[in-house]
């Protein structure tokens, strides 16, 4: 099969990164193929599911035209600078233009060691592989910008992690680029103004071309309008990241690197779901603040290629990160307004305020985040109001313009099916016995999130309560 590869990053940017092919393993069996997604890349699913494309899925053959490279990056985790991370487990093969002519990195993950695993084995386990599959084909139904998951192959090797042996598997991801926050980090602290650059013009080039070369706050507002953007919908969604290091931030501003994420059940905006998050720095609700560090943390990589007084630049990128939690206010209402029906209404101090009683009443009442916004449209129609929010619904309701058509609006924001925790949890656990039917169903439902279906109703229930008070996420290595 011919893969039409194209790798400008290999090319361009040589220095950033170290060439080598994954690791081959011992077994390559399919476990998963996204062959819609096949198709828009221009890739044939038959041959990808055939013997010569699953060997290529697992990383145990280098298909023609790639030129894989473990990708060169820094980053903040959890607030202090690891001056060398790297892909540790993962090799960008290179990259296609796609049908719609959009340029699309490939890379597997958990394909091996490179330069930059440190103590790591390069493995990913089964478990954290296909529920990468799982979010990120969520998101992506849902209308998130994401990385998307092409495929995902079992190794016939072993990992171990903490509690014990797991089935080995390696994840094809399907990306706009890799190129991070931390990438910029890397090169600020570690490369010359030269390279420095030549990474900002690739990134320009690549992802903002309509920029002139060298505007360099043009580029920082792009990403920061993305960013804005991305985390006021993961917050109308309840969805919670987990791990917001600077080297999980990409500067195309899709979602990337699903670890220990997982969407509320409870509206409660203290939730942290991962396990390593002991002082809740990622919890929900401190998202877009942190969001907001993560873009100082790119000013200051950026401040090299301000020109004129040092000061100033200083004070140019101080107010542009400032202003950032306004330019989230705006992009975080605007996505409200349209889950609410209230599109039309022009005073956003009236929009603030029922989102933010809406927001109170379902804290103060642990209501299921997504099952509320999904009531409220039903509630339009038959005239009631969930268990709750019955004085909500009588200062909301008046300002419904046509409810019926409103209903119908709100139904097409408002998912009915998200990953629900419990049952991924029980999908990954049926997967780790060889069972892919829970995994797969639950895949081909979330598929379609908006579209109510009879016969679907366990997949809009919230978990069981035991489930949802012990429930704690991993970090997916
Ligand atoms: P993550 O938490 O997945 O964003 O990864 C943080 C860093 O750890 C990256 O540099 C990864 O490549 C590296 N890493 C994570 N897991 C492994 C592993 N099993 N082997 C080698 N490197 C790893
Ligand atoms: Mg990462």
């Amino acid at each position: 099969m011919n893969w039409g590869f194209d790798n400008t990053y290999a090319r361009d940017l040589p220095w950033l990164g170290a060439a080598m092919a994954p690791v081959p393993v011992p077994e390559p069996t399919l476990l998963y193929l996204g062959e819609s997604l096949a198709e828009d890349l221009g890739l044939d699913p038959g041959w990808l599911a055939g013997p010569d494309g699953v060997r290529v899925l697992a990383g145990s053959a280098v298909p023609e035209g790639a030129e894989p490279v473990a990708q060169a990056y820094a980053g903040h985790q959890f607030g202090f600078f690891s001056p060398r991370l790297g892909d540790g487990r993962a090799h960008l093969l290179g990259e296609v233009v796609d049908r719609a002519g959009r340029r699309r990195d490939i890379a597997l993950k958990g394909s091996g060691r490179t330069v930059f695993s440190r103590g790591g084995d390069g493995r990913a386990a089964i478990g954290p592989v296909l529920r990468e599959v799982i979010v990120s084909e969520a998101m992506s139904a849902l209308g998130v910008p994401t990385t998307r998951a092409l495929a995902a192959a079992a190794t016939g090797e072993q990992v171990w992690r903490d509690n014990g042996p797991e089935r080995g598997a390696v994840l094809t991801r399907v990306a706009d680029s890799h190129l991070r926050v931390g990438t910029l980090e890397l090169v600020r602290t570690q490369g010359s103004v030269e390279q420095l650059r030549d990474l900002v013009d690739y990134v320009r080039r690549r992802h903002y071309p309509h920029l002139e070369p060298g505007d360099v706050w043009g580029l920082w507002d792009e990403i920061a309008a993305r960013q804005a953007d991305l985390i006021a919908q993961w917050m109308s969604l309840g969805f919670i990241h987990g791990v917001m290091n600077t080297d999980n931030m990409a500067l195309s501003g899709e979602t990337i690197d699903y670890g220990p994420c997982a969407f509320m059940d409870r509206y409660d905006p203290d939730t942290v779901y991962s396990s390593i998050d002991t002082a809740g720095r990622y919890r929900y609700s401190a998202q877009p603040s942190i969001a907001g560090w993560n873009l100082a943390r790119l000013a200051e990589s950026l401040l090299p290629l301000v020109g004129g007084d040092p000061d100033e630049a200083v004070e140019t990128a101080t107010e542009r990160v400032n202003g950032f939690a306004e330019r989230y206010a705006v992009a975080f209402r605007a996505h409200m307004s349209r889950k609410l029906g209230l599109g039309h209404v022009t005073d956003t101090d009236e929009v603030d305020r029922l989102v933010g009683s809406l927001l109170e009443t379902m804290r103060r009442r642990s209501l299921d985040f997504t099952g509320t916004f999904r009531s409220l449209s039903r509630s339009v129609r038959d005239g009631g109001a969930p268990v709750g929010l019955e004085d909500w619904v009588d200062a909301w309701r008046p300002l419904l313009t046509r409810p019926e058509e409103t209903a119908a609006t709100m139904d097409a924001v408002n998912p009915a099916y998200i990953p629900r925790n419990h049952l991924v949890e029980a999908a990954l656990d049926a997967a780790r016995q060889g069972d892919l039917r829970p995994f797969d169903e639950l895949v081909a439902v979330l598929r379609e999130p908006f579209v109510e279906r009879p016969g679907l109703e366990r997949y809009a229930e919230p978990a069981p309560e035991r489930f949802a008070a012990t429930y704690v996420t991993f970090c997916g290595t």
